[in-house]
């Protein structure tokens, strides 16, 4: 288990630039053992050999993280981003049995040139510096298209592939979707926890829905081939969306509002009219999101309570996975970042038991190694395994990217 896989050759991020001169080095979370091993899962070796198999055999596709490093010390973390050259994490990435990665970078806390994020050039930034570092080694592939994807798993790599959150950088210019399209961006959501000239965000006391420059920019989307993703929308705005799309939506990474009652969470109707137009959910497991009446102290356990309740809603076919995990504190980084990432009002006043990480799903390396244990331990088919860790993303994949 977590043996790194054979294609990896030991590369580091920005291996081909000189740290201290190019660059400021600081010093980066382990990626593989920062916490202790999950214990929570109780398979027998048959169980486990088949687990093993299923995660090498399958396409596996995570359909949200954030795969670079943090800081060791959560103190350097605004030096950190100010420089925006966030450091991919290969080491890990090879222990992850992954075949494809939707990364969505700084993202919400792309504040290298303002603290309030988001900006366009900052954005670029950040991808064009990760799209550099990707070039100079031959493990984690840029990915495009599902060919793309193909040939990572017929070879042994990892295809990451970019997304963004939020639409908010294009501002009010439609084209510069097409110019995210460029730079390599597959997924996009509309508007971040806060609202955008697009239309509205889960943070907000009102929602207007879809504005008509945010019909504009699905029509685009559409055309472009950019998979679009609904998590921050509001529940109105989100609505509109799977509206107006002509393929099916993603909700890369939520759970279920029935299950834990805060705006961060899906409602019903908002899952089921995702999945009668053929998109996917899949859940979340950032630290303090996906909890449970059941489990309310955050885990694989409680994130498994929003699948249980998602395949029951709308069927096995429509649910996947979008852990939304780094490599690094995570709780630290929210700490950090509450503003920015609108955790108060995502939380919406209910009170939870704070953790220091999310046992069995902590970070990229980790997470599908224990979602497959938990599905095979709890009696789920090869099939319908395959499907919720890939298959169903990919099935939609093929309708989306033009
Ligand atoms: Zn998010």
């Amino acid at each position: 288990m977590l043996e790194p896989a054979a294609r990896y050759t030991g590369y580091t991020a920005y291996d081909y630039l000189e740290a201290g001169k190019d660059y400021r080095e600081f010093t980066y979370a382990e990626q593989v053992g920062r916490v202790p091993a999950y214990q929570g899962l109780d398979l027998t070796r048959e169980q486990a050999e088949r687990a093993t198999r299923l995660l090498a055999d399958s396409m596996v596709i995570s359909l949200h993280e954030h795969v670079q490093v943090f800081p060791a010390d959560m103190t350097d973390l605004r030096e950190h981003i100010r420089q925006g050259r966030e450091p991919t994490g290969y080491a890990g990435l090879a222990r992850s049995g992954l075949t494809a990665v939707f990364d969505n970078g700084m993202d919400g806390t792309c504040c290298i040139s303002s603290d309030a994020g988001w900006k366009y050039q900052d954005v670029l930034f950040d991808l064009g510096v990760r799209m550099a570092d990707l070039a100079h080694q031959d493990f984690v592939v840029k990915a495009e298209t599902v060919a793309d994807i193909e040939d990572a798993q017929a070879t042994g790599r990892v295809a990451h592939i970019f997304a963004l959150e939020a639409a908010t950088p294009i501002e009010n210019e439609i084209d510069r979707l097409d110019v995210l399209y460029g730079f390599g961006v597959r997924q996009m959501g509309i508007a971040y926890s806060e609202a955008n000239l697009l239309g509205s965000g889960l943070k907000e006391r009102g929602d207007g829905g879809l504005t008509y420059l945010g019909d504009r920019a699905v029509e685009r989307m559409n055309k472009l081939g950019i998979a679009i993703d609904i998590s921050h929308s509001g529940d109105r705005t989100g609505l509109d969306v799977i509206r107006k799309s002509r393929t099916p939506v993603f909700i890369t990474h939520a759970g279920a509002r029935s299950v834990w009652p805060t705006n961060r969470m899906k409602d019903d109707e908002t899952i089921r009219a995702c999945a009668e137009r053929g998109g996917v959910i899949g859940i979340e497991a950032a630290p303090h999101t996906t909890l449970s009446p059941e489990h309310p102290k955050h885990s694989l356990e409680s994130v498994m309570d929003h699948f249980k309740y998602c395949v029951d809603l709308v069927g096995i076919e429509h649910v996947s996975f979008g852990p939304d995990t780094l490599f690094g504190d995570h709780v630290g980084l929210h700490d950090a970042f509450a503003a920015n990432l609108s955790l108060g009002q995502a939380h919406g006043g209910v009170e939870f038991e704070k953790v220091p990480y999310v046992d069995g799903l902590e970070n990229p390396a980790e997470g599908f190694h224990n979602i497959i244990g938990w599905l095979v331990s709890h009696g789920y088919s090869d099939d319908e395994i395959t499907a919720v860790v890939g298959g169903n993303t990919l099935r939609v994949l093929k309708e989306v990217w033009v």
